[in-house]
């Protein structure tokens, strides 16, 4: 204990030298300072008695603690794994992703506020790990024996930065979740006319509802898909994610926070205000993030009858493809029947695009490509 106290001080006070940015310092340390604060605020809500100071009622009454709570605890994860990612000596993670992990064991922030509790599990701790888990540990071996491409690396190029993005934008899911809640509760309260009908969509089978809410939200994402490849702002936007010069599983994760937050809300417009149960939207946006990894995957096999009913791997790598059969086809992520519909469908049969990626020069690393679409120049 003595031992792993020194090491953990030693790290600490880690010459500047080793504790630059990228190296991990900074991300390991605000990791242990959030997992701590966290902790603290879980014990405080556990054990109310243990703190019966009055000024901190005050704190304990407002409504937002508990979310605060949450996030703070999300922070200190994100920033734990990043740190194990980035930096060679474990200490400041592993110590800030034990210490956060006791605050989740201990309940966490547990007890939702009302209106946040229909979204369960999305608004868990529990999402953000079990996402990484299942995607990683799912498509990582099935990308090992069925590649596409064989001599692709796992680390391949620009992974860590893909890792990023696929942090982000599973915090984005929790973050949204919350956020959508006012608009969805503003619309539904304008439009009292519809009762009528959204109790209908909601006393459908859950099944029905399922098909329903992937055959809007695609219909949906089409058009906003197809907008950000049309308008020269908004494709800077888009250009981050199909920057990629490798695809795979991870790949899908490199989109510009932007988009994700426009692309989710545009998305669940319907199902927020037509109805459909809750369980059907919680259900939906964890089917949309395991198959857009799917569809990302460098994962061999044409398909080719099955490609023209249901999107797959090589009908989403066409959209990636950078010759100029594959530029503005293939939208859809789920219906290839709606690009046939609109004129925008390209499955070559046997064939797959020969290079991945875009004709412009996008920026390297996280932080240049979310300024990107406000440096760039339009060309042409
Ligand atoms: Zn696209
Ligand atoms: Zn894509």
């Amino acid at each position: 204990m003595g031992n792993f106290l020194e090491r953990l001080e030693h790290d600490l006070n880690a010459p500047i030298q080793v504790r630059g940015f990228g190296s991990g310092w900074f991300a390991g340390f605000f990791a242990l300072l959030f997992a701590v604060s966290g902790f603290a605020m879980v014990v405080e809500l556990r054990y109310p008695a243990w703190f019966a100071m009055p000024e901190l009622q005050v704190i304990k009454d407002w409504p937002g603690f508990r979310t605060a709570v949450h996030l703070v605890l999300l922070a200190s994860y994100a920033l734990a794994l990043l740190s194990l990612l980035l930096r060679p000596r474990k200490v400041l993670g592993a110590t800030a992703l034990a210490i956060g992990l006791a605050a989740a064991l201990l309940g966490g922030s547990n007890v939702q506020p009302s209106e946040t509790a229909s979204w369960g599990m999305f608004f868990g701790l529990d999402f953000f790990v079990v996402n990484l888990l299942v995607t990683g540990f799912m498509f990582a071996p099935i990308e090992r024996f069925w590649p596409h491409r064989p001599g692709q690396r796992l680390f391949r190029i620009e992974w860590r930065e893909d890792l990023f993005y696929f942090l982000v934008s599973t915090m984005m899911v929790q973050l949204f979740a919350f956020l959508a809640l006012a608009p969805q509760a503003y619309v539904n309260s304008q439009t009292s006319n519809w009762d009528q009908f959204r109790l209908w969509v909601a006393n459908l089978p859950w099944i029905v509802q399922f098909v329903l809410a992937v055959i809007l939200s695609d219909l949906f994402q089409y058009w906003y898909h197809r907008a950000f490849h049309r308008v020269p702002f908004l494709w800077g936007f888009h250009a981050v994610h199909h920057s990629a010069k490798a695809m795979d599983w991870l790949a899908g994760a490199r989109m510009h926070f932007v988009e994700i937050v426009l692309l989710r809300a545009v998305t669940s417009l319907p199902l927020f205000t037509l109805g459909f149960a809750p369980s059907v939207l919680q259900a939906y946006i964890g089917f949309v993030y395991v198959y857009s990894s799917l569809l990302h995957a460098n994962l061999a096999g044409d398909f080719d009858g099955l490609g023209h009913w249901i999107a797959t791997p090589r009908f989403h790598h066409w959209h990636h493809g950078l010759e100029k059969e594959a530029v503005d086809v293939n939208f859809a992520i789920h219906l290839p029947l709606i690009d046939k519909l609109f004129g925008t469908f390209h499955l070559p049969p046997g064939r797959w695009p020969q290079n991945y990626g875009v004709p412009e020069a996008v920026p390297h690393g996280y932080w240049a490509q979310a300024k990107y679409p406000f440096v760039r120049k339009a060309s042409g």
